[in-house]
């Protein structure tokens, strides 16, 4: 039987994470010596020797992920980014490495099955993509570019981090502002308080701030963050990419970032975009008059209406127009109760059983350990095996990770290694907004997948291995239960006991789904910037922003504004922003076979899980999708749910 990795008590952390990195890599490096220089083998032993290279590679690195993001003690996280640092660089070196390219492409794929043919196809492609086959001019110039690349998203993203922007008001002008905002936020010796462009001032003040002229000054500071510093180096970025791109055999690079994703081909992502901002143009229009009809109430003269003033009247529309008062809403959402309704919840729809661990050592006492059992006889796994261990580390401390997330701790590998998985967040103990347990359920959804596809023949393959514009869909459909009425009164009940109404919920859904329409608009402007940034690299970004924005969006520009250069997802997504509405089309389309009466279908949710989850990255995301729904995905359901 596999059992978890034992996890260090915190006085011998940091040995433990130096001892099993300089272990692991070592291992490393004589696997390799000995697929390099052995005898060539047959193909499955070399794949198999291959496959080892990856484990041993993975397991440095996930540790050194996760406890450089969440470990108390500061050494300990230092050790685990030097752990994260080494393994990334060997990896790179590996890919790079052309005499052990010419054994792992030497192989002989006859005999291999359909798994390990894929692997070997697979390995190719990355050590390609890497440029390991191309002479050794070009090879070098690659090695300069990446490193470069390295440093112009480090610089980036400081450049934006790092330049914080501020508006001084008197207090009389806060109106608005919620009150503990307020207290925490006194006027200075000049009488004014300050609001900074970082979020908890930024979002609040632009949502909230009844003075229009204030809500302004904010908006435009925030949209001028990281200009102009940002633009030359965003400048030189898009050149670079385009260069590396080039230099492995593709028109640009937006064509080789898509070749490994479901999209596949660049010129589909215009093509995406503007089928997605074609299906919001009725509902984006109908909230729009909605809103533009509220703004008149105040500014009657107005026909159009800016960032600066939308997010203030959206929230009005939401609090006047469909009643839903979150201090009542956060009464039904204990935090004690919501976790053990998720496990309820996907306890019941997969098949599992999650049995608290209470012994397992973390790195936190916050921390959770649970096993995670079959509990039917689902995929022929048999009824009360081990699939995997999940950690959940749901509140926030000081030097801890700020964002939520699924990490791996280690991949999962039939017979070889056991599944496991960590669930990081950041939610308050005591009562959660319902926003926030939407948020649990999406990252739980990463954090099954991970353990459903646990059980996988290769390490490539194992958990969430699959194309990155895919990922999103099973977490995006996953929220869809954190919506439904029936699931959320089996635990979200207040102190009396009351299980939440459904005509609350209802409320809530209609308030959620207001200006559904003018983001998908919002969020194709962004894409398209993404997209477009990196295949025509425009000398003026400010104007082909403007010029992108009156395309796709419904907000009136701002003058002297500059949003791309504060855009940080140009750094990591490049050029593929579009893949969270790609995967949400995908997710509407699979939750369009659930019946809303029948949340739990076990035949149907079995064969979500079969289908879907199970196989990882063992086959491409669009067979999967196909083999669940028994048709190729279409864009229907998505375009349903923004006309509705
Ligand atoms: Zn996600």
């Amino acid at each position: 039987m596999l059992v978890p990795l034992a996890l260090p008590a915190a006085d011998h952390a940091q040995q433990w994470v130096e001892d099993r990195t300089r272990t692991g890599l070592g291992a490393v490096r004589v696997l390799v010596e000995e697929l390099r220089s052995g005898p060539a083998g047959d193909a499955l032993a070399g794949l198999r020797q291959w496959d080892e290279i990856t484990l041993q590679l993975s397991n440095v690195a996930a540790v050194g992920s996760l406890l450089s993001n969440v470990h108390p003690d500061e050494n300990v996280r230092t050790a685990c980014e030097q752990a994260e640092i080494e393994a990334d660089q060997v990896a790179t070196e590996l890919r790079q490495d052309r005499s052990l390219y010419d054994v792992l492409a030497a192989l002989d794929p006859t005999g291999l099955d359909a798994q390990a043919t894929r692997l070997l196809t697979k390995t190719l492609e990355d050590f390609r993509r890497a440029g390991v086959d191309r002479d050794d001019a070009a090879r070098a110039r690659l090695a300069e570019i990446n490193r470069r690349l390295t440093e112009l998203g480090l610089a980036f993203s400081r450049s934006t981090r790092d330049d914080v922007r501020t508006v001084r008001v008197t207090p009389d002008r806060l109106a608005g502002m919620p009150a503990d905002w307020l207290a925490a936020h006194p006027a200075d010796e000049d009488g004014l308080v300050t609001i900074t462009t970082d979020y908890p001032d930024a979002v609040p003040a632009r949502m909230f701030v009844h003075d229009r002229d204030v809500r302004r000054q904010v908006t435009v500071a925030s949209l001028q963050r990281g200009w102009p510093q940002a633009e030359p180096l965003l400048q030189e970025m898009f050149a670079l990419r385009h260069e590396l791109a080039g230099l492995v055999g593709h028109p640009d690079w937006a064509a080789y970032d898509a070749a490994v994703k479901m999209i596949q081909e660049g010129p589909a992502i215009p093509a995406f975009i503007d089928r997605i901002a074609e299906a919001a143009h009725e509902p984006m229009q109908r909230d729009l008059a909605v809103l533009l009809a509220r703004f008149r109430c105040d500014v009657p003269d107005a026909t159009e209406i800016d960032t600066a003033d939308a997010n203030y009247y959206e929230e009005l529309v939401r609090k006047e127009q469909h009643d839903v008062d979150a201090q009542v809403v956060r009464t039904y959402f204990d935090f004690a109760t919501v976790r053990q309704g998720l496990l309820d919840v996907t306890g019941r729809l997969f098949g599992l059983r999650y049995e608290r661990v209470e012994d397992a050592v973390v790195w936190h006492p916050d921390v959770a350990a649970y096993d995670v059992l079959a509990a039917d006889g689902r995929d022929d796994v048999g009824v009360g095996s081990v699939l995997g261990r999940i950690y959940l580390d749901l509140h926030p401390r000081e030097g801890k990770y700020k964002h939520a997330a699924q990490f791996t701790l280690a991949d999962g590998v039939a017979g070889r290694q056991l599944c496991e998985g960590v669930l990081v967040c950041n939610f308050s103990r005591g009562l959660m907004e319902h926003d926030h347990v939407v948020t649990l359920f999406h990252e739980f959804g990463h954090l099954v997948h991970h353990v459903l596809a646990g059980q996988a023949q290769w390490t490539r393959f194992s958990g969430v291995a699959t194309e990155w514009d895919f990922v999103e869909a099973p977490s995006q459909m996953l929220e869809e239960w954190a919506w439904s009425p029936d699931v959320l009164q089996s635990f979200a009940t207040n102190a009396d006991g009351e299980p939440i109404p459904t005509d609350l919920v209802a409320r809530m859904r209609g308030a959620d789904d207001f200006g559904k329409g003018y983001h998908a608009r919002t969020q194709m402007f962004y894409a398209a910037m993404s997209y477009w940034f990196h295949v025509e690299r425009p000398t003026d970004l400010t104007a082909a922003t403007r010029e992108l924005q009156a395309r796709y969006s419904p907000f009136a520009w701002i003058e002297d504004t500059h949003m791309f250069a504060s855009f940080g997802h140009l750094g990591g997504y490049s050029s593929a922003y579009y893949t969270y509405a790609w995967s949400q089309v995908i997710a509407k389309d699979l939750f369009s076979v659930f019946d809303t009466a029948d949340m739990f279908d076990p035949e149907l949710a079995g064969r979500y899980r079969k289908k879907i989850l199970a196989p990882g990255g063992s086959k491409d995301a669009a067979d999967l999708v196909e083999d669940f729904l028994g048709r190729p995905c279409t864009f229907d359901a998505y375009s349903a749910w923004l006309a509705e």
